[in-house]
């Protein structure tokens, strides 16, 4: 299987490193930690693979599944804790770098670059949960993915044309021609 980025919101993305959220256990794609320092680099939320402890996934997993409840169920506390708490971790500010008497702006290397990421993560859910924006499951029975629906009228219904659009068309083209 591979990694689906079309959750449209970095912290949906995690939430969908867990697959086949309709069936009871899903698909665990965060199986290591150097899947999660893949996943983080393509996500684009480090600067290429970082090293990644096993506390560095336990932690991401417990967000992830926080931010997944957050987004399809009554709001708890403790998730909401864990989010802060997440968030909490101090990002680096711009620098100014000096070269051949031009100023550039240079993004330093956070000290803890997996915990920046995912304070990263933690802030856009601060940011998700508080705007207008809808979080869908994806409308084909055998995906699951989460997206965010920012159509003007709410009514995306697929994680993606192409994963599961294409498909329930087609499906409902041969149940028409068929029938
Ligand atoms: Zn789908």
């Amino acid at each position: 299987m591979e990694w689906a980025f079309d959750g449209g919101r970095p912290c949906l993305d995690l939430v969908n490193t867990l697959r086949n959220r309709y069936a009871p256990e899903g698909v665990e794609m965060l199986t290591s930690p150097e899947k999660l320092a893949e996943w983080l680099s393509l996500a684009g939320l480090t600067d290429g693979q970082v090293p990644v402890t096993e506390e560095d996934l336990e932690n991401a997993k417990w967000l992830r599944e926080a931010v997944n409840r957050l987004v399809t169920t009554q709001p708890a506390r403790p998730d909401v804790d864990l989010v802060n708490k997440t968030a909490d971790e101090p990002l680096p500010n711009a620098h100014l770098h000096l070269a051949g008497g031009e100023l550039r702006r240079t993004a330093p290397t956070p000290r803890n670059p997996v915990a920046a990421a995912l304070a990263r993560i933690a802030t856009d859910v601060v940011e998700l949960v508080t705007s207008p924006v809808d979080v869908r499951v994806c409308a084909a029975e055998d995906c699951g993915l989460r997206f965010a629906d920012a159509s003007p009228r709410r009514t995306r219904q697929w994680c993606s044309m192409s994963r599961c659009g294409n498909r329930a068309k087609a499906r409902a083209h041969y149940a028409r021609t068929r029938g």
